[in-house]
């Protein structure tokens, strides 16, 4: 078949900012490193993060529910889903209009579109055992407790800074839009889709899906996402330029080329932070190895074109 290399592209947070007017802004930025990589000769497939969003999305929720006792408490899977739209809508407009300005026609050939996307984990996950990731705003040990007896929520003190929410953060398993995705991908559009890793679901009897009260990591999301549309390449664009050992210490030491080997090497070494740059090598790893000739690209979302150059940014393959 001939078409074009694609890209799955991972947003990680500077690529959206965290207010309304934050985004609005940011997305113009991000959809230029896009269209760059367009210009390129490849094909995108856009993943994102949501951490500020749907954390924004669930205090709103909770205040309505605080206000009026006819609104229950909004599921987080619900927030994710408002997260990906939200998000989504954005976006595809800030990319639909770098197109429209770099084709200098009015009308794009590509469409850009959306998928609300639901990703299948397994509720034998052992991460639902030991929920890790806050969510929510800070409460008083008081509210904390009420939010345990009324919500059922799991609360994690956070020593001089108050209690939070935690959630388990299980591996994705399937992506259950994939097929829609594909379709579109394969006819030429521009998709944006798994956003903060795609709406945690356990699939139930009879074709029901339920939501998980969970968020799923968008590199690991992004990594499935870049072996099902068969993509080339994976590129994680984040705040830094480079995957570094001994990162903010004197003996810093920017990398450039890893095989899965040394990378793994590393991560036990403990050179990458969990919850930042530990889950964006583990997701590079994973896409490197899953097929010969895949590269995982790490690098700062400004420097996408030279990266997918080859002029900078840590790349991971065999
Ligand atoms: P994103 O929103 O893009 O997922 P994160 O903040 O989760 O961004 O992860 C990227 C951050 O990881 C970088 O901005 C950097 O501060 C941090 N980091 C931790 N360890 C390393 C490392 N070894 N090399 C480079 N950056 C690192
Ligand atoms: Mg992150």
């Amino acid at each position: 078949m001939n078409r074009k290399p694609r890209i799955v592209i991972a947003l990680g947070g500077n690529a959206l900012g965290n207010t309304l007017p934050e985004q609005m802004a940011a997305v113009k930025i991000t959809s230029r490193a896009i269209v760059d990589l367009m210009d390129e000769g490849y094909q995108v497939v856009v993943s994102h993060g949501n951490g500020p969003q749907v954390g924004m999305i669930n205090n709103a929720m909770a205040a309505l529910s605080r206000e009026n006792p006819n609104q229950p408490n909004t599921p987080l899977s619900v927030c994710v889903a408002m997260s990906q739209a939200y998000i989504g809508y954005d976006l595809q407009n800030a990319l639909r209009e770098e197109l429209c300005r770099r084709r200098g026609r009015g009308v794009p050939h590509e469409d850009v579109a959306t998928v609300v996307t639901q990703t299948e984990v397994d509720p034998d996950d052992p991460a639902f055992l030991h929920p890790t990731k806050p969510i929510g705003h800070f409460m008083t040990e008081e509210q904390a407790h009420y939010a345990e007896r009324a919500y059922g929520y799991v609360m994690r003190e956070f020593p001089g800074k108050g209690w939070r929410r935690v959630v388990a953060s299980p591996r994705p398993g399937r992506i259950v839009e994939i097929n829609a995705i594909r379709t579109l991908v394969d006819a030429g559009q521009v998709v944006i889709a798994c956003g903060g890793g795609g709406i945690p679901v356990t699939r139930q009897d009879l074709g029901h899906l339920r939501g998980a009260s969970a968020v799923i990591d968008k590199d690991f999301c992004s990594c499935l996402l870049a072996e099902e549309v068969n993509a080339e390449v994976l590129i994680i664009l984040t705040a830094v330029e480079r995957v570094a050992l001994h990162y903010g210490t004197p003996q810093q030491q920017w990398l450039d080329e890893l095989t899965p080997g040394q990378a793994e090497q590393y991560i036990a070494e403990g050179h990458f932070e969990p919850g930042s740059m530990l889950p964006k090598v583990q997701a590079a790893i994973a896409f490197a190895r899953s097929k010969p000739g895949r590269v995982a690209l790490i690098t700062q979302l400004e420097k996408a074109r030279q990266g997918i150059r080859g002029e900078t940014g840590t790349r991971i393959h065999l």
